[in-house]
C-alpha cells in the first residue's frame, strides 16, 4: 500500500505543476464529428486523393476530413480508403509486414481497470513475475522459434516497477541461444517518472508504448476506479510527453476500442499525434487498436461499445490515411481470417507472430487460451513460420528488421525518412536479408522453398530495377549470411 500511496502523491504533485497544455475537448470532438456527417462523394473523393498524395510529404489528414472519411456511409467509397490504405502503406514501406512477438513478464496489478484480466480485484487470475531464469527461458524459447523483436509487458505494481523493467530488459538482451539474440526490445508499461523513464532508456529500449485506452474523459473515469493510480487520466495522457522530456527516441499511441465511440477516439488519437508533432516536432511511431477481448472475469455485454469487424477494418483503414507515415500493429487479439483480410485492405505495417501471452507462456508452449494466466483471449495462435507461410504465400515479405533503432535512426532522424517515403528502401532491403536469416536458421521447408524460389527474387529483382547499386551490395550480404554471418542489416 505504502508504494502505491506514494506514487499517488508524486503523482498529484506531477499533475498540479503540468507544464502541457491540454490537447483534448470533448465537445470539440464530437461538434467535428456531428458537423462532418453526410458527406458529400466530391468531398470524401478529394479527402482521398490529399491522404495519397500526403504519403510522401508528410502531412497528416486535419480533424475535419478525418471526421469527413468517419462519417462515409456509401460501401463503394470505403472501397476507395481500403484501396488508398493500401497504396499508402506500400508508397512509405514497401510491401514488408514487420514482425513482433510480445512478451508478459509480470502481471500483478495495483490497478482495477474494469476491462482487463490482470486487475486486482480478480481473483481467478494466478499472479506472477517472473525471476531472471523464468525471463531467460522464455527469451531463449521465442530465439528459437526464429524472433528477434519483442514487446515486453507489464502490469502496474511495486513488483515491477522501473527498476525491475530496466533489468529484465537487461536480462533480455544478454539472453543468447544458438549465437543468436533479441535485437530490440518496445516496452508497454505503466506511465512513469522522467527519470524512471531515463534509467529504462539507459537500457537500450525501442519504442516506449502507452495506450490512453479511452481519451474520453468521463468513460475513463468509469473504466479506471478513483483512487488508482490508472485513474489519473492527465497523468496518462501526458506519458509520452514526459517520455520524450526525458529523452526517450520513440513513443506509441493506441486505444482500446469498445469501450467508447470508436469516432471520437480515432479524432482523438489524431489530436494526441498532433500534439506531440507540434510540441516534440514528432509523431508516435506507432498507432496501436487493440479491440477488447474476454478475460476470466469480464463479462463483455457489459460493453456496450463494441465493434463489428466491419467497422474495425474502417477505422483501421481511416488511421492509414490520417497519418501515413506512422506504423500501424495488428495484433494477434483479432482471428486469423480476420488479420489475413486486413492485411489486404487497412495498410497495416507490423504484426505479432507465435503469439502467447500467459505469463512464462512460451516455455510451457499449451495450445489455445489459458485465461488464467493470460490478460485477455486471443484470436490467433499462429505459430511464426505458420504465420510467416500465410504472409509469404500473398508475396509480402516478412521482416525482423531492428536497424533503424540500432543505426540510430530514431526519433527526429526516423520520422523525416517516414514522411518523405524514403524509408521503404531501408525497410526492403532489411526485410530481404532478415527473412534469409529466418530461413537458414528456422524456416521449414515450404517456408524456405517459397521464401528462395518467389520472395527473395521479387524483392531483390525490384530493388534492382530501382536502385541497383544497393541491391549489388545485398547481394553480397547475402552471400555473407550464406556463408555464415549474422546479423546483416543497413
Ligand atoms: N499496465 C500497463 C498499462 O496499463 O499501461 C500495461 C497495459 S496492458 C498489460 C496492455 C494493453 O492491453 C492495455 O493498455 C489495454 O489497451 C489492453 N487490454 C487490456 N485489457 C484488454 C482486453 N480485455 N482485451 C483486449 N485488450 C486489452
Ligand atoms: Fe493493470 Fe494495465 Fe490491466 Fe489496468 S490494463 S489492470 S493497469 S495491467
Amino acid at each position: 500500500m505504502s508504494w502505491t500511496s506514494e506514487r499517488f502523491a508524486r503523482i498529484k504533485a506531477w499533475e498540479a505543476s503540468r507544464e502541457f497544455n491540454d490537447f483534448i475537448d470533448d465537445e470539440a470532438i464530437h461538434q467535428t464529428i456531428n458537423e462532418a456527417k453526410n458527406p458529400s462523394k466530391e468531398r470524401v473523393l478529394a479527402i482521398i486523393e490529399k491522404a495519397r498524395n500526403n504519403a510522401t510529404k508528410g502531412d497528416m489528414l486535419s480533424p475535419e476530413e478525418t471526421a469527413t472519411l468517419l462519417n462515409i456511409t456509401d460501401r463503394a467509397l470505403w472501397d476507395e480508403v481500403f484501396k488508398a490504405a493500401t497504396y499508402i502503406k506500400e508508397e512509405v514501406y514497401g510491401n514488408r509486414i514487420v514482425l513482433f512477438s510480445p512478451l508478459y513478464i509480470s502481471n500483478p496489478c495495483v490497478n482495477n481497470c474494469q476491462y482487463c484480466g490482470f486487475k486486482s480485484s480478480n481473483d481467478s487470475m494466478s499472479k506472477k513475475t517472473l525471476n531472471h531464469e523464468e525471463l531467460e527461458e522464455e527469451v531463449k524459447a521465442l530465439l528459437d522459434a526464429g524472433q528477434k523483436r519483442l514487446i515486453a509487458v507489464y502490469g502496474e505494481h511495486p513488483k515491477s516497477d522501473y527498476n525491475y523493467i530496466a533489468q529484465s530488459v537487461r536480462t533480455i538482451y544478454a539472453t543468447k541461444k544458438d549465437n543468436t539474440e533479441i535485437r530490440r526490445v518496445n516496452i508497454n508499461a505503466a506511465p512513469m517518472f522522467e527519470e524512471e523513464y531515463q534509467a529504462i532508456k539507459a537500457e537500450g529500449i525501442g519504442t516506449y508504448q502507452v495506450f490512453q485506452e479511452t481519451y474520453h474523459r468521463a468513460t475513463y473515469e468509469k473504466m479506471h476506479p478513483k483512487g488508482t493510480l490508472k485513474g489519473e487520466y492527465d497523468w496518462r495522457l501526458f506519458a509520452l510527453h514526459r517520455g520524450l522530456n526525458a529523452g526517450l527516441d520513440d513513443v506509441a499511441v493506441g486505444v482500446l476500442f469498445g469501450i467508447y465511440d470508436w469516432k471520437f477516439e480515432v479524432l482523438a488519437m489524431l489530436h494526441h499525434a498532433m500534439d506531440l508533432e507540434r510540441v516534440f516536432g514528432i509523431g508516435p511511431h506507432t498507432m496501436s487498436f487493440p479491440r477488447i477481448k474476454r478475460t476470466s472475469d469480464t463479462d463483455l455485454s457489459e460493453f456496450p461499445y463494441a465493434m463489428s469487424d466491419e467497422d474495425f477494418m474502417r477505422v483501421v483503414a481511416v488511421i492509414r490515411l490520417m497519418c501515413p507515415f506512422t506504423g500501424t500493429i495488428l495484433t494477434a487479439r483479432e482471428e486469423p481470417e480476420l488479420r489475413d483480410e486486413m492485411l489486404k485492405k487497412c495498410g497495416i505495417s507490423q504484426m505479432d507472430a507465435g503469439t502467447n501471452i500467459g505469463i512464462g507462456g512460451y516455455k510451457k508452449h499449451e495450445e489455445g487460451n489459458d485465461l488464467s494466466i493470460q490478460q485477455f483471449a486471443i484470436g490467433d495462435h499462429r505459430g511464426i513460420d505458420e504465420f510467416i507461410l500465410s504472409l509469404i504465400k500473398e508475396e509480402r515479405l516478412p521482416s525482423f528488421c531492428t536497424s533503424c533503432y540500432r543505426e540510430g535512426r530514431t526519433g527526429c532522424d526516423f520520422m523525416p525518412l517516414a514522411k518523405n517515403a524514403s524509408i521503404k528502401h531501408l525497410c526492403i532491403p532489411n526485410g530481404i536479408l532478415t527473412f534469409k536469416e529466418y530461413m537458414r536458421d528456422y524456416a521449414s521447408p515450404e517456408v524456405k522453398r517459397i521464401g528462395e524460389r518467389i520472395i527473395i527474387p521479387k524483392y531483390l529483382g525490384m530493388l534492382r530495377e530501382n536502385m541497383p547499386l544497393l541491391a549489388d551490395k545485398v547481394e553480397d550480404m547475402l552471400h555473407g549470411l550464406e556463408h555464415g554471418k549474422n546479423d546483416c542489416h543497413l
